[in-house]
This record gives structure tokens, C-alpha cells and sequence, in this order.
């Protein structure tokens, strides 16, 4: 018997995902402990919560860019090569 089809969808993008492929993130939340005054908390994360919300690798690299995920760019209009 095949495995179900999973599928959630991209909280950005509506695009269809499956959690448990390699590329699809995972919202997490934590507590996270700043360690000198001004440095980042991002290495001192302690309990770690998944959080039912998912995102495409696409979407979370044009935030990753500083760019808003739901701002179509030169590629959605097919002006630039992927
Ligand atoms: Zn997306």
C-alpha cells in the first residue's frame, strides 16, 4: 500500500507542500538567551515548539533577501532565468 499523500500549504504562496520533503520549512519558535548585550540570540535557542505552519523554499529565500514573499519579482514575470 503506498504511503498518504501529505500535503499543507505554503503560508506565503498557498502553493501545495509536503512537510516532509527536504526544502519545506517549518515555523519554530523558542526561547532564545542573548548572551552579550547587541549579539544574536539565533545560536542559543532552547526549547524548540514546531509550529503547524509551513513555508516553500521560495518564499522563505525572497525574506531571507529582504525581499516581501508576496511581491512578485523580474522571475515571476519570466524577465530573468530562475
Ligand atoms: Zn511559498
Amino acid at each position: 500500500m503506498p504511503a498518504s499523500r501529505v500535503v499543507v500549504a505554503c503560508v506565503y504562496c498557498a502553493r501545495e507542500l509536503d512537510p516532509r520533503e527536504p526544502g519545506t520549512y517549518q515555523r519554530v519558535q523558542a526561547w532564545g538567551r542573548r548572551k552579550r548585550r547587541g549579539a544574536s540570540i539565533a545560536s542559543d535557542l532552547v526549547a524548540r515548539e514546531l509550529l503547524p505552519e509551513y513555508a516553500c523554499l521560495q518564499c522563505v529565500g525572497r525574506i531571507r533577501d529582504g525581499v516581501d514573499p508576496g511581491q512578485l519579482t523580474l522571475h515571476d514575470y519570466g524577465l530573468v532565468e530562475p
